[in-house]
């Protein structure tokens, strides 16, 4: 029999699957396998809530292949080891994989490939996650793009959307697994998931699902309801984009076939997730230390784990920050906005280091995504490639009365707040007699001051820009 292992990873779906389809195209018997190997993506192993995805999406994945006559092998342990056994125990003369473009990834994948091929083992990788190869985008000067509109505009102009890949109908596979996804241990062993069964559907199904209810209900206002938190107005396509469960050239696809407003502004999006995986590919060391070195000067404050256990919590007394941080402790997620929003009071009113919040969403989002993370954080803390500037502090008070106008998004994640008006809702702490009886805290910080106190930071660092 010619076989061949297809190795899944952040590319957990059928259709539209380079790897898998190219490794059916030439081989007669199939052997799908996962490796469970956090320890290879140290220091950025996935945290609690996207671990609570992967358990989900795994089985997604085995249901799947089972339909079609096959089932997921599941691993534990090193990657190559037990790729290599898995060689050995099925004969295959091949190995196919999509890439993940990760620097740990990265590093353990161009090892193995050449470790494979050393034994004869044939190694191929593909892209199944990126619109565009990392490097396949360059400035005039042949570098890296550290502003996003040259990028994107470079990006768009090459962007040329292709039909997916259909799922295989029968996937012919050589000997039965043993699929061991509990013994993995990926669910809590306390049970804080509660709220994530009802917001969320993992898997590839789940994918599709996301895109038809986005493309059916909300595409056409995109462009404006992206920035209300209290509507379905975004996609929530992040997780299964970040697993791999739905590709970006098959909405890209999708997108140009419909006939809508809100197209171009939700593509740019998409390209804002391929600028970010663009930047950690060409600089892996941003996910550590500041992308611009002028911010190595700056005075963050001492570390203050009381502060941040209230941020963590959803107690700061600012409301807008306070229903974000619980809406991603309930559900694992938090509006794109509103992101912003507590990552600037973190990093700005209470001039925490951007670390301490991206480790922070890194064990409790189920998008978590290395790339997107780190941008996330620099871009918001001023420290990052094409950055807010640093002078630019969210107010908190004035956003919220902007984007969350009648309170909406503030009364759901924040109850006691509920019979507030929406006039003083944003700011309760002008009543503090109402305020005590609703059990919330006054601010933890004078945004007033404390804005005053990063500007002052920030004049370490102007010099050296
Ligand atoms: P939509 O508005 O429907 O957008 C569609 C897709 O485009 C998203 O699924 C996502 O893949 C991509 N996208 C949208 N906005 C951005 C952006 N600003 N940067 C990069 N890609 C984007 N996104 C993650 O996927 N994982 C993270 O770990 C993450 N951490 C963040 C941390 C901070 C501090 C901030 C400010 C943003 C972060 N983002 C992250 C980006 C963004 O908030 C989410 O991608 C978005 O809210 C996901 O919701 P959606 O799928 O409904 O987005």
């Amino acid at each position: 029999m010619n076989t061949a292992l297809v190795w899944f990873r952040r590319d957990l779906r059928l259709a539209d699957n380079p790897a898998l389809s190219a490794a059916l195209a030439a081989h007669e018997c199939i052997v799908p396998v996962y490796v469970h190997a956090p320890h290879e993506e140290a220091p950025w192993s996935p945290g609690g809530a996207s671990r609570w995805w992967l358990h989900h999406s795994l089985n997604s994945l085995d249901r799947d292949l089972r339909a079609r006559g096959s089932a997921l092998h599941v691993q534990d342990g090193d990657s190559l080891a037990k790729l290599r056994d898995l060689v050995v125990a099925t004969g295959a003369r091949a190995v196919y994989w999509n890439r993940v473009y990760e620097p740990a990834a990265i590093a353990r994948d161009v090892d193995i490939k050449q470790a494979l091929r050393d034994v004869g083992i044939d190694a191929k990788s593909f892209n199944a996650a990126l619109l565009c190869e990392p490097w396949e985008i360059a400035t005039a000067s042949n570098g890296p793009y550290r502003v996003f509109t040259p990028y994107w505009r470079n990006l768009r102009a090459r962007l040329q959307p292709h039909p997916p890949l259909p799922a295989p109908k029968r996937i012919p596979t050589a000997s039965a697994a043993t699929s061991t996804i509990d013994a993995l241990g990926l669910l809590p062993r306390i049970r804080w998931d509660a709220g994530f069964d009802a917001a969320w559907q993992p898997g590839e199904a789940g994918a599709e699902a996301a895109l038809q209810r986005f493309l059916d209900e909300a595409i056409g206002d995109y462009a404006s309801a992206r920035d209300v938190p209290s509507l379905a107005g975004t996609s929530r396509l992040s997780p299964h984009l970040h697993f791999g469960e739905i590709a970006p050239m098959r909405i890209a696809w999708e997108l140009e076939q419909a006939r809508c407003g809100g197209k171009e502004s939700f593509l740019r999006e998409l390209g804002w997730r391929e600028f970010s995986h663009h930047l950690l590919f060409h600089f892996p060391h941003s996910a550590e230390r500041n992308l611009n070195p002028a911010f190595d000067a700056y005075p963050w404050a001492p570390a203050a784990p009381r502060q941040v256990r209230r941020w963590q919590r959803g107690r700061t007394g600012i409301p807008i920050v306070d229903a974000g941080m619980r809406e991603l402790w309930a559900t694992g997620w938090m509006h794109n906005r509103v992101r912003m929003l507590v990552a600037s009071f973190l990093t700005k009113n209470l001039r925490q280091h951007w670390l301490v919040g991206a480790r922070w969403f890194w064990d409790t989002l189920v998008d978590a995504d290395l790339a997107n993370n780190t941008q996330g954080w620099q871009w918001t803390a001023g420290t990052g490639a094409d950055a807010a500037p640093y002078f630019r502090i969210f107010n908190p008070v004035t956003q919220s009365e902007r984007f969350d106008p009648d309170g909406a998004y503030v009364r759901r994640w924040v109850p006691e707040l509920s019979a507030i008006d929406a006039r003083s809702i944003h700011r309760p702490w002008t009543d503090p007699a109402t305020l005590r009886r609703c059990g919330y805290p006054m601010p933890m910080i004078d945004l007033a001051a404390s804005r005053g106190a990063a500007l002052a930071g920030y004049d370490a660092v102007r010099h050296k820009n």
